[in-house]
């Protein structure tokens, strides 16, 4: 029998909401729909929707349910040095793609592009794999504190300047799991 995800106690969470899990499911499925339309006509084996691990996971997971298309989904798992708040620029692959992306046309899954400097390693990385094309799909995107200049192809959501969790993002690898995107209450 299908049963409903339980609710999570509103008044013992910490955090104020951003954007509901109704916005989030409304906006993923226009972005699956965008991404089905601009990738028409491509065969079967071409298209790679590689997820960055592990905050890309949720987001990943309901979007290539809405991709009308055959797609091979990919996992790439990299760490920042540093101070988890303040991204150094300086990433490490921690986990590889199981399989050469050369000559295929290649979709990044990001959960936030924040500073930039992760994405702008990562997709320099990617791009000496010689992929055909690759696109950045992010769900969401602080502008206040970018530092590289990213082109993100498909875009969920731009946020103000607030550490979010939920929906695959964590603090301190908890709360993954929140149905909805929150940020600490009084928190910058
Ligand atoms: P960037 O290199 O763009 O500054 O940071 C990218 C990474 O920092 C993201 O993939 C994410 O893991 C983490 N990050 C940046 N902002 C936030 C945030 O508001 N909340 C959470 N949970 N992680 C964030």
């Amino acid at each position: 029998m299908a049963s409903s995800p339980p609710s999570w106690n509103r008044t013992q969470e910490p955090f104020a909401e951003l954007i509901s899990a109704e916005a989030i499911a409304a906006r993923v499925a226009e972005l699956g729909a965008q991404i089905t339309r601009d990738y028409e006509g491509r065969s079967s084996t071409d298209i790679v929707v590689i997820g960055v691990l592990k905050g890309s996971v949720i987001f990943l997971a309901d979007l290539v349910r809405h991709i009308a298309a055959p797609i091979f989904v990919d996992f790439i798992g990299i760490s920042s040095y540093g101070d988890a708040t303040v991204s150094s620029g300086v990433v490490q692959i921690t986990q590889d793609l199981s399989r050469p992306i050369e000559g295929k046309h290649v979709i990044v899954v990001e959960d936030i592009v924040d500073t930039g400097h992760t994405v702008h390693y990562l997709l320099e990385n990617l791009g000496t794999r010689r992929p055909a094309t690759v696109a950045l799909c992010s769900l969401l995107h602080k502008p206040e504190r970018s530092e590289r200049d990213i082109k993100i192809d498909y875009l969920g959501f731009t946020i103000p300047n607030k550490f979010v969790v939920g929906y695959g993002l964590d603090i301190s690898q908890q709360y993954r799991n929140l149905p909805f995107i929150g940020y600490v209450q009084g928190a910058g």
